[in-house]
């Protein structure tokens, strides 16, 4: 009988760290792991942690009823790519959510994401497409946040934080409170340096770092 088709895009560090995710929660829809496999355009081998690593042409040719890929690429640009391929073949954005992730009330959460292990979402946030939450990051009340963002391992983003699309924010980096009306904002593209500690807004595209952080002068 055919089965719907599962695909971890990226077989590398990322996509590794998220695999064994994707694979809990099929097992807990009764769904065989053999329906789950890696993607990635430039594959250093046949087969990772079990699980073949297809190209994205063979995962289309694959027989099955539905195709749904998570991107797990930190890159948020190549995942705005994949994202638009894989829509344009008709493959669904999968969102992957470690178990013990906590969610509170009202948390509008894009399609794609991926929620690492202890992740904690509080409540009255709104999140884009294809977020990243790497492990122990967490968001408080009241925060929006882009498309395309992503949170390296332990970034605290406190309450009322607008974070723009593309932003990256570096692991343990900590991000103060803004306040309501008036909240702190994080610009596309912005990047925060692991460690920072985030005190004002930050303007699109600029390099952030320190304590507090301020941008980086290349020298
Ligand atoms: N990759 C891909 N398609 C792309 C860009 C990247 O399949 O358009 C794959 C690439 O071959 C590599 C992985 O994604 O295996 C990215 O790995 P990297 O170590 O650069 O980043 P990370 O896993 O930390 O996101």
């Amino acid at each position: 009988m055919m089965q719907p088709l599962f695909g971890v895009y990226g077989a590398s560090g990322c996509g590794r760290g998220v695999m064994p995710l994707a694979r809990m929660q099929l097992q807990k829809l009764g769904i065989s792991a053999d329906s789950l496999v890696f993607i990635d355009d430039n594959p250093e081998a046949v087969n990772v942690n079990g699980h073949p690593i297809l190209s994205y042409r063979s995962f289309l040719e694959r027989k099955a009823t539905e195709r749904y890929a998570v991107l797990a690429i930190a890159n948020s640009k190549v995942r705005e790519q994949l994202a638009s391929r894989c829509a344009n073949d008709g493959v669904r954005p999968w969102t992957i959510a470690a178990s013990n992730v906590v969610t509170m009330d009202d948390v509008n959460l894009g399609a794609g994401a991926i929620l690492s292990p202890f992740v904690t979402l509080t409540s009255n946030i709104h999140i884009g497409q294809h977020f990243h939450a790497n492990l122990y990051s967490y968001v408080e009340h009241d925060c929006v946040i882009g498309d395309y963002v992503t949170f390296a391992p332990g970034v605290k983003c406190n309450g009322n934080v607008v974070i723009e699309d593309h932003a990256y924010i570096g692991a343990g980096a900590v991000i103060r409170q803004g306040r309501p009306g008036r909240p702190l904002v994080i610009g596309c593209g912005a990047v925060i340096g692991m460690g920072a500690v985030v005190t004002r807004d930050v303007p699109p595209g600029v390099t952030v770092a320190g304590n507090p952080a301020k941008p980086l002068v290349r020298g």
